[in-house]
């Protein structure tokens, strides 16, 4: 069917089959293809509901090893709510692949994070604030981040959290394949793509 043709492995299409999801919509029609086969960055421009999750969250599944020690990706949401609902998404898609998917956000105990940042986290899903001050304590490093995902970034600007995604983003290497999400695009976030994104295509929905 339409996700196999989009290129995605026999253990993702079980958990979509799972869950229920029997075609892709518009937004994963597009952005899917280029995550899995091109080296490039990608704008999403796309509302909330639109399936934008598993748009970048199939392709996390596919590309990332399981039970790597290390932080693989990075996904920051404007809010707790939506970091539990976007972790509670992709772990509900990524069928038997050992992957270790786990929200980071504040009003959480923060030595509870910690032991779960030791144990060994694949995807981090977190608030900015929250995520800037465990890199502060040196209990979350982005050494070896490969991919970093802005979700709702015109949200983050409203909630005022700008200046901590670029001194996250400065926690992170030159080296990674970068996602933005995005409803709208004010200037304060061309200006932040301009700076960090390099080569990337915009998928308008
Ligand atoms: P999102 O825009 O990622 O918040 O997704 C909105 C809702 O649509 C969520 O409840 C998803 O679980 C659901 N959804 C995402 N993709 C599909 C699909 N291909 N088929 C059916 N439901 C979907």
């Amino acid at each position: 069917e339409k996700f196999r043709q989009l290129g995605l492995s026999d253990n993702t299409l079980l958990a979509l089959k799972k869950k229920g999801f029997e075609e892709p919509t518009e937004i994963q029609e597009k952005v899917i293809p280029i995550l899995l086969h091109q080296d490039i960055n990608v704008i999403g421009q796309a509302q909330t509901g639109t399936g934008k999750t598993a748009a970048f969250g199939l392709p996390l599944i596919e590309k990332l090893k399981g039970g790597s020690k290390n932080v693989q990706a990075i996904i920051l949401t404007p809010t707790r709510e939506l970091a539990i609902q976007v972790a509670e998404e992709i772990n509900s898609l990524k069928g038997r692949k050992r992957l270790h998917i786990v929200p980071i956000y504040g009003g959480q105990s923060i030595s509870e994070q910690i032991r779960k940042l030791k144990k060994g986290i694949d995807i981090v899903v977190g608030t900015p604030g929250r995520i800037l001050d465990h890199l502060k304590r040196g209990t979350l490093k982005l050494d070896s981040i490969k991919y970093f995902i802005l979700d709702e970034a015109d949200e983050m600007l409203n909630m005022g959290f700008i200046d901590d995604i670029e001194e996250i983003l400065n926690h992170a290497p030159v080296e990674k394949k970068m996602l933005l999400f995005s409803a709208t695009m004010p200037d304060r976030i061309l200006k932040l793509v301009e700076k960090y994104m390099g080569k990337y295509e915009i998928i308008r929905i």
